[in-house]
């Protein structure tokens, strides 16, 4: 029987992920249907109560709200591409919680409209231990499927934020903060190796800039600003003073024998900003190079690249 209550949902992956989201629902009242393609993994959430569906199109039809959990696209298309499934999809929310490209979200909004079924994209920004308590979950699509999916979502991801109606926002965001986190993390190992060669302890330096995060969080929300409102030219700290710390950052991998390519990446693309006359302006102004943007004091014209 297809279940219309709101109270209803199917989860669709048991990896660690979308395990914990059952099992989150389950404490919190929901009548959970799960389906995983290894059985096996539905065992502890079927003795906490939920159900087993017997294929991907029964857990399909069996509530209003259908949350996927899988590895990538890859595997949803797999899972979600039969017959059976398209004609168990009308009417439902799918929310489709695996990691994936913003423009994997507008073909899966596509995929999902044609089937008769509202179609959100969301981007877990958590570890599954934060599930159902500090999680943040970024969620884009239809108004209307967030609003019926909103309580729900609630539960899972106590920063929850609805981005509008462009379905690729959620993913889009995710991919900017993941570049974010890269650098951060390729910048800290290096750094850690800067600690080793120096004879430093790399937890005291770890813990150091624990200290230092709201403060680099305050950094990163001010260059977000000047580069929205396309204003460099009070700088608070020059592209210059970045340019110039960069070089003996470069110097001291060399001379301590020490693996030199972040520092030697880095400070490449400072010296391409200073080379296009960027040297006077706000550090953010480092974007303009990724743009493929040049200036006049640079000697070459404004205006993109053909790369940018
Ligand atoms: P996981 O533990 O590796 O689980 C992967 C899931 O995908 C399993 O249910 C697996 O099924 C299924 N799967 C993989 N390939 C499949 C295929 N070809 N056909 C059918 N099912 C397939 O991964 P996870 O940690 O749960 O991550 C799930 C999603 O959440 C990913 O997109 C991930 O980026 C995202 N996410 C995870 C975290 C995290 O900390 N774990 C954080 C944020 C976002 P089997 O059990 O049968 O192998």
């Amino acid at each position: 029987m297809i279940g219309n209550n709101m109270n209803e949902v199917s989860v669709i992956g048991l990896g660690a992920m979308g395990s914990t989201l059952a099992q989150v629902l389950l404490g919190n009242g929901y009548r959970v249907t799960v389906w995983n393609r290894t059985t096996a993994k539905a065992e502890p959430l079927v003795r906490d109560g939920a159900v087993l569906a017997q294929s991907a199109a029964s857990a399909v039809g069996a509530s209003p709200i259908v949350v996927v959990c899988v590895l990538d696209y890859k595997a949803t298309n797999e899972i979600l591409g039969t017959k059976e499934v398209a004609s168990a999809l009308a009417g439902r929310v799918l929310v489709q919680l695996t990691t994936g490209s913003p423009q994997e979200a507008r073909d899966g909004e596509v995929w999902a409209r044609e089937r008769g079924a509202d179609y959100l994209d969301g981007a877990i920004l958590a570890y599954p231990s934060q599930i159902g308590t500090d999680a943040t979950i970024l969620i884009s699509g239809a108004e209307t499927a967030f609003r019926r999916s909103e309580p729900l979502l609630k539960i899972l991801a106590g920063n929850l934020t609805y981005l509008g109606e462009q379905v690729g926002s959620a993913s889009a965001l995710d991919c900017a903060t993941l570049s974010y986190l890269l650098a951060a993390l390729l910048g800290f190992f290096h750094g850690a190796r800067v600690c080793e060669s120096e004879g430093l302890r790399v937890d005291s330096f770890g813990s150091m800039l624990a200290d230092l995060a709201p403060v680099l969080g305050g950094e990163v929300k001010h260059l977000g600003e000047v580069i929205q409102a396309g204003e460099y030219d009070r700088p608070q700290s020059s592209l210059m003073t970045y340019a110039s710390a960069a070089e003996p950052l470069v110097r001291q991998a060399q001379d301590a024998h020490i693996n030199s390519e972040f520092p030697t990446f880095a400070s490449g693309l400072f010296r391409q900003a200073m080379a296009a006359g960027h040297g006077e302006e706000e550090v953010a102004a480092l974007v303009k190079v990724l743009r493929g943007e040049t200036t006049d004091k640079g000697g070459l014209t404004a205006g993109r690249t053909q790369s940018g």
